[in-house]
């Protein structure tokens, strides 16, 4: 290690001013400039060494209140823990960019902090927070556009969509990161989003278009200097060949993938080698062979405590050895039925998984829709104006022509009629117009205000508050096991589950109270005037309710409830405000559900 000790503190050098030698050009060019420190470069290739000297500076930073440089610092500590595919390492430290960017005011850093933290939670299979975190990312570049980052966004809903099993919804995520990035887009996305595209078509049964997408990808790549892409591609090429029965360029893959994961010393990335090669000799009627790289895959998945890999490792592992042992048919039938029950429960996980997915994915369209129709709605106002702006000058100039004939009499009936009808038409479009804003405002399943609308009031109730020197408080709430109702009961009990609980919690603060459904299963009430007194005994109170039992869709539920609390402060503002709550519920959930905890740094 001392002897490379030198050769590392070169590198940092040259990571830092970039010089020609270290990367290629079109490396330097795809993920060199001022946004990034230089040591998230460098972590692509020595991520240990990267790891190792990151906690000085990251210390320094943090001393001298450098939110923006420790931003940088925190996401090139989060790129060497996702080379060397430590998630937690990933998760955390993409987590402490987050709060460092937002501290700073860069949008785009907070975005990066979000993907890479989303992308960690999801690599641990926490769907649920990670699909969370790609969902503010993507609201965040609503507001501050940057196509490179939401093609990354789609590209993390795509590697969603495939660990749930939807590969058309994959297929679709990857098309429209490939749409938002552009021609010209970042290489290292490009290629990714290409990946998978060519992923989710081998997986629908097209292994043409799957190699030519893999291989447009592996183009764009070759010129990058990303090991972990480079092994990735390799994987997918070993995955295709297999498909179309390439014995040797399956095994040339997985040879290519070994040799990478030893230089580097990964070793996610070494079982990985060593399952494709088992596979490889398994289909060539090497049983021995198989069973020794299969058995090395196992070895290393469980190490790494990657528990469906393991499974997957395993159940390979146990056929090539039935295979060999066929004197023990009396235990083959039972193991193979073992090992086809397995699977097939693992296919039901997969789509409950991805049944929750759907479910979150429906409430986001919902809401699209509803911004689609306000925006609607503002546009036939906009042409009815026009309209009848056009029908009074139609209209003079018709009685000056009929009064020119000395015909007023009959114009006037006309006219009369026309107004009839016009007003008749205006009412209508007054009707659909008053529909479409209440639609905009309020939630369509619980009747209740929806975000917008909550946003809306909630800007306008804390300057009150602020200008009369009172204060505010937010519960945030967030039904407890939601998902557990939908998977035993089925999605319309939770639907109606939602609905009673948004009955009882509207009792339970009062009609004049505002309450709010602001996600899948997520509310917000609005209490004001309020302190720290009045809003924890409020959440008391809605604890104790949600436990009692409740009849919905024929079954006796108790819903329960974990609720954060925000009290406003001199300087809050609405959206640190509604992080304080978020950050509250999430302790509350941490603590074991069906309780408060108040966020008391706001
Ligand atoms: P937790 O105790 O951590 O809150 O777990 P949870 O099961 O409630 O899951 P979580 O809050 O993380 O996610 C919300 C779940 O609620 C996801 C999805 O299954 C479900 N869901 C979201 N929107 C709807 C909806 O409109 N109808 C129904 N029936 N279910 C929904
Ligand atoms: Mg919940």
């Amino acid at each position: 290690m001392s002897s490379r000790r030198p050769r590392f503190a070169a590198a940092i050098a040259c990571a830092a001013w970039m010089a020609a030698a270290c990367f290629a050009p079109a490396t330097r060019a795809a993920l060199s400039d001022d946004k990034r420190h230089p040591l998230e470069l460098l972590a692509l290739t020595e991520p240990n060494e990267v790891l190792e000297t990151l906690p000085p500076l990251i210390a320094e930073a943090s001393a001298q209140g450098e939110s923006e440089q420790l931003a940088k610092l925190e996401l090139a500590r989060a790129n060497a823990c996702r080379v060397v595919a430590n998630w937690l390492c990933q998760r955390d430290a993409a987590a402490a960019a987050v709060v460092a960017a937002r501290n700073a005011g860069t949008h785009h850093l907070a975005a990066r902090g979000l993907i890479a933290e989303g992308r960690a939670r999801i690599a641990m299979q926490d769907f649920g927070q990670g699909e969370r975190r790609l969902g503010e990312a993507e609201a965040l570049l609503a507001q501050h556009p940057d196509g490179g980052l939401l093609a990354d966004v789609m590209l993390a809903y795509s590697s969603l969509a495939l660990q749930l099993g939807r590969h058309t919804l994959m297929r679709d995520y990857a098309q429209r990161g490939l749409d938002a990035i552009g021609p010209d887009g970042a290489a290292v996305v490009r290629s990714r989003l290409l990946r998978n595209l060519g992923r989710a078509e081998l997986e629908l049964g097209q292994p043409e278009q799957a190699r030519a997408a893999m291989q447009q990808a592996a183009e764009v790549a070759r010129a990058l200097d990303d090991p972990k892409l480079s092994s990735e591609l390799d994987l997918e090429l070993a995955r295709i060949a297999r498909n179309t029965r390439d014995l040797t360029e399956q095994r040339a893959a997985g040879e290519r993938v070994l040799a990478l994961a030893r230089r580097f010393g990964n070793a996610q990335l070494e079982a990985l080698g060593h399952e494709v090669l088992g596979l490889a000799a398994r289909d060539a009627g090497d049983l021995a062979a198989a069973e020794v790289e299969t058995s090395l895959a196992l070895q290393g998945f469980t190490t790494l405590g990657m528990k469906t890999e393991e499974r997957r490792a395993l159940r390979e592992l146990l056929r090539t050895q039935l295979q060999r042992q066929p004197e023990r048919r009396d235990m083959a039938g039972a193991m193979l039925r073992l090992m086809d029950l397995d699977e097939a429960m693992d296919r039901r996980d997969r789509a409950l998984a991805g049944d929750d997915f759907d479910a979150r994915m429906r409430y986001t369209q919902q809401e699209f829709e509803l911004q689609r129709l306000a925006k609607e709605s503002e546009l036939a106002a906009e042409r009815e104006k026009a309209l009848s702006a056009s029908n009074h000058l139609r209209a003079l100039l018709m009685a000056i022509a009929i009064a020119g004939l000395c015909v007023i009499g009959a114009f006037l009936i006309l006219q009369r009629r026309a107004n009839i009808r016009l007003a008749a038409s205006n009412a209508r479009l007054r009707e659909a117009e008053q529909q479409l804003e209440r639609e905009a405002r309020f939630d369509a399943l619980t009747g209740l205000a929806n975000r917008r609308e909550f946003e809306r009031r909630l800007a306008t109730t804390l300057a009150d508050a602020l200008r009369e020197g009172g204060r505010i408080a937010l519960l945030f709430l967030d039904i407890d096991r939601l998902k557990q109702v939908n998977d035993t009961h089925g999605h319309a009990a939770g639907d109606a589950l939602i609905r009673a609980f948004a009955e009882r919690l509207t009792r339970s603060v009062g009609a004049d109270t505002l309450v709010a459904r602001v996600g899948g299963d997520e509310f917000v009430v609005l209490l004001a005037p309020a302190d720290a007194t009045a809003a924890e005994a409020a959440a008391e109170r809605i604890c104790a309710t949600m436990a009692e039992p409740l009849p919905v869709d024929g079954h006796t539920l108790s819903p329960g409830t974990s609720i954060g609390i925000a009290v406003s402060q001199a300087d809050s503002d609405p959206d640190r405000l509604m992080r304080a709550a978020d950050r509250a519920l999430y302790a509350a959930k941490s603590a074991g559900r069906n309780t408060w905890r108040r966020d008391a740094t706001e």
